[in-house]
């Protein structure tokens, strides 16, 4: 059995973070790995400029894109010998995205943006297989759209698990058999049309779990930059403390709300088999990190999570009937079919409000289906605060200069949708019990 990694944008940041991921992976050199990796450093960021520049066809799309590809020659020509195969790949990497800023915007953004996109992803991989390779640890490289198969919703890819499952056994289990490590990329997938798409934003964590999944994985790492899972984010609060284990279920909930260290949907696929996930510090990789697994005591500490950008949309009948069954289901539909992603709903007399990420063109475009029938009224730039097991003096920390949309109670979980009160600052808050 296999034991999955996934190495994120931000352990691959330069050619010294290459190195030091070489170097990680050589206490594995005697086992079975599948290595998951994400584009380099911020690179899915500036492929995103080139996307939106060749969209407004303002004329910098082309030479963005060649920055971009620079970079990743530059860190190449620090890790390899000027005349490595590892140059020709890059190029041909680079080549497609070329051709596509070549041709008129495609009319459907979400596709084009998926052909781009792909770039870093595979970019990154040929860097470090090639790296790899060199440091004397064996490594085959696979093209993931070969095996994760979604449908065609672009950027935000479901997963045909049938195929995928076919596609893993017959083409990655062999690969795996054979002695040495497997790399892949995250977040990039294809249609059975051989489209490339994607499975949203900071995918790859998902990727792994889909490979961790199918190929039934004795566990899964994700090396991040933080020491584990944390009570909170460092950056906005103080005293956060690591979480030496969790159970499937409370990281669900904190990472379906927005902490940024798992993607919500990696966990599921491992909860079903049982497969034990583990965050770990690529800076301090002794160090013990984070095992979330079946049966941890729910013997929790407070834990916050703040997702940022939020909108909340109150809905209402436009005749002011009630907002009653057969309109919650035409909403539903609406929700569903643009695939917003939802995370808070309150129901009331005459309105049903919803709080949801930010995602303008999707909410344009909801507002707009719906107008017939309901008023909507939108409330942008909101935050969205969960805390798990609070305490009364966290929530009243919590509260202070915020103005409060919307407040609900259910069970162990708090959840505030606030906007800060201009003019004053968030105070550092102990999440500590
Ligand atoms: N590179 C992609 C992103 O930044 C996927 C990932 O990092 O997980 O969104
Ligand atoms: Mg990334």
């Amino acid at each position: 059995m296999a034991k999955m990694f996934k190495f994120g944008g931000s352990s691959l940041k330069d050619a010294d973070s290459v190195r030091n991921v070489a170097t990680i992976l050589q206490r594995f050199k005697d086992e079975n790995l599948v290595i998951v990796v994400s584009a380099m450093g911020k690179t899915t960021n500036a492929l995103e400029e080139v996307i939106y520049a060749h969209a407004r066809q303002d004329g910098s799309a082309a030479s963005r894109l060649q920055a971009i590809q620079e970079m990743h020659q530059n860190v190449a020509r620090e890790l390899l010998p000027g005349d490595h195969d590892v140059f020709a790949l890059l190029n041909d990497t680079f080549v497609e995205a070329t051709w596509v800023l070549e041709e008129p915007p495609h009319p459907n953004f979400d596709y084009m943006y998926d052909q781009i996109i792909c770039v870093g992803e595979l970019a990154s991989s040929r860097i470090v297989h090639a790296y790899l390779q060199e440091v004397g640890l064996p490594t085959q490289w696979l093209d993931a759209r070969e095996v994760i198969i979604t449908d065609d919703i672009h950027r935000e890819g479901w997963v045909n698990w049938e195929e995928t499952g076919k596609r893993m056994e017959s083409k990655v289990l062999p690969m795996v058999s054979q002695p040495g490590f497997v790399l892949t990329q995250g977040f990039i997938g294809s249609t059975l049309d051989n489209a490339s798409t994607t499975l949203g934003r900071e995918g790859s964590d998902y990727t792994t779990a889909i490979f961790t999944f199918c190929l039934n994985g004795e566990s899964m790492t994700i090396w991040k930059d933080v020491p584990g899972v944390l009570t909170g984010d460092p950056k906005l609060f103080a005293n956060v403390t690591k979480l030496d284990r969790l159970s499937y279920r409370e990281a669900i909930e904190m990472t379906y709300y927005g902490a940024k260290v798992i993607h919500p949907k990696t966990i599921k696929p491992l909860q079903n088999k049982s497969i034990p996930l583990y965050v770990k510090s690529f800076i301090d990789p002794d160090g013990e990190g984070t095992l979330i697994s079946s049966d941890v005591e729910d013997l929790y500490p407070p834990i916050v999570t703040i997702e940022q950008q939020q909108t909340l949309l109150s809905i209402s009948t436009r005749d002011f009937s009630f907002v009653a069954e057969h309109h919650l289901s035409l909403l539903f539909k609406m929700i569903a079919d643009l695939r917003l992603q939802v995370n808070i709903m309150q129901n009331s007399a005459i309105s049903f409000s919803i709080c949801v990420n930010h995602a303008p063109e999707k909410i344009d475009e909801f507002i707009r289906s719906v107008d017939r029938d309901f008023k909507v009224q939108r409330e942008d730039d909101l935050e969205l605060i969960t805390i798990r097991h609070a305490q009364p003096d966290l929530l009243q920390n919590l509260r202070k200069g915020k103005i409060i949309f919307l407040e609900e109670h259910i069970r162990d979980t708090v959840q505030f949708v606030v906007k800060e009160v201009p003019m004053m600052s968030r105070k550092p808050v102990h999440t500590e019990p």
